[in-house]
């Protein structure tokens, strides 16, 4: 990328600021009420004025007026919820969203309980000591195999319950986050809370006059994308939505973990020709480090709203992101190609 203002890089700061901050807040979809509240302050202390629509998206707009477009970033993640009891007083689980059970291998976790109250815990494998069951690791990881012991002291499912815990009750995966010196975000759930970081800061910088709308524009954070209906609450009028998420990395994909991706086609089928080709060229005007993708395993918001039946242009960008669905990895210089994409693009 080329050398960026001072004002720029102090976006970026607070783009990486406000994703560590939201990797902070458990928010599984359904149980996203703390994420909204942190997006709704950032953006009043902007001095804008968001609200939240029935199923908790919060919709903002900018400013700018004509051909309104719409940057939406989900602020849900992936979770579970516990299914039942088990006599041994550990949980079964059922997960919320697309992953591979490997995937919660001895992560820590919180139980949030419909009542308000909440217990830490660990998803284990069955007999999960290596000194005692010498079968550890051949078994296939499953909500069967795989189990959720609470830091409580319960023996059987009468203790679980007196506890107050219940069937239906979210499960938060730990985020772990984590900014390395050398400027590496890793984290659970970068996907999406990267992005909606780089759009409060794409707010802040309008609001500080380092950005410029040419256009009418509005902000959304989603709250169910990740259970595949997320973008369908817009604004009326909207002509573009632009789903800001994460850019997919590995095979034989371009993107890495420090450019901005933008997607030419999804699981969905492919984004619109025309704006996608803007995105480009603003990519290309900013001097971003950017590649075109075709995402082979990805739905986004923006699919949802065009099945939703909005008559709109869609396209999808956003940070490179390695290792998704699992501890997942960005870098700085991601976001802000990603910003700087987005700070061009939205001027035009
Ligand atoms: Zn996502």
């Amino acid at each position: 990328m080329k050398a960026a203002s001072k004002a720029f890089e102090a976006l970026v700061a607070r783009s990486v600021e406000h994703a560590l901050a939201l990797c902070r807040i458990p928010s599984p979809t359904g149980f996203t009420k703390a994420a909204e509240a942190y997006v709704e302050s950032a953006l009043a202390a902007a001095g804008f004025s968001p609200s939240r629509s029935a199923k908790g998206s919060v919709l903002c707009r900018l400013g700018g007026s004509g051909r309104p477009l719409v940057l939406a970033a989900h602020i849900d993640t992936l979770g579970a919820v516990v299914r039942a009891l088990k006599d041994r007083g550990r949980l079964r689980y059922s997960k919320i969203g697309g992953y591979p059970d490997l995937n919660l291998v001895t992560e820590t976790c919180v139980v949030h309980c419909r009542g308000g109250k909440s217990f830490t815990g660990t998803f284990q494998p069955v007999d999960a000591s290596a000194h005692v069951n010498k079968k550890l690791g051949e078994a296939k990881l499953t909500d069967e195999n795989l189990e959720i012991l609470v830091d409580e002291r319960a023996k059987d499912k009468a203790e679980l319950l007196e506890l107050g815990l219940s069937p239906g009750d979210i499960v938060s995966i730990d985020a772990r986050p984590v900014l390395t010196p050398s400027g590496f975000l890793k984290s659970r759930h970068l996907d999406d809370k990267a992005s909606a970081g780089i759009l409060l800061a794409l707010a802040e910088g309008l609001r500080s006059g380092e950005i410029r709308a040419g256009r009418e524009l509005w902000l959304l954070f989603t709250t169910y994308e990740e259970v595949g209906h997320g973008g369908a609450v817009l604004p009326p009028g909207a002509e573009d939505l632009v789903s800001v998420d994460m850019g997919a990395v590995g095979d034989d994909l371009g993107c890495d973990e420090y450019r901005v991706s933008i997607c030419a086609k999804d699981s969905q089928g492919p984004c619109d020709w025309d704006l996608t080709t803007a995105l480009v060229e603003a990519a290309k005007a900013a001097g971003c480090d950017y590649a075109v993708d075709v995402y082979p395993d990805y739905g986004a918001d923006a699919d949802v709203a065009l099945r939703a039946g909005y008559d709109l242009r869609h396209a999808i960008l956003g940070p490179g992101v390695y290792a998704s669905h699992g501890y997942e990895r960005t870098h700085r210089d991601a976001m802000a190609n990603t910003l700087a994409l987005l700070a061009r693009f939205v001027a035009s």
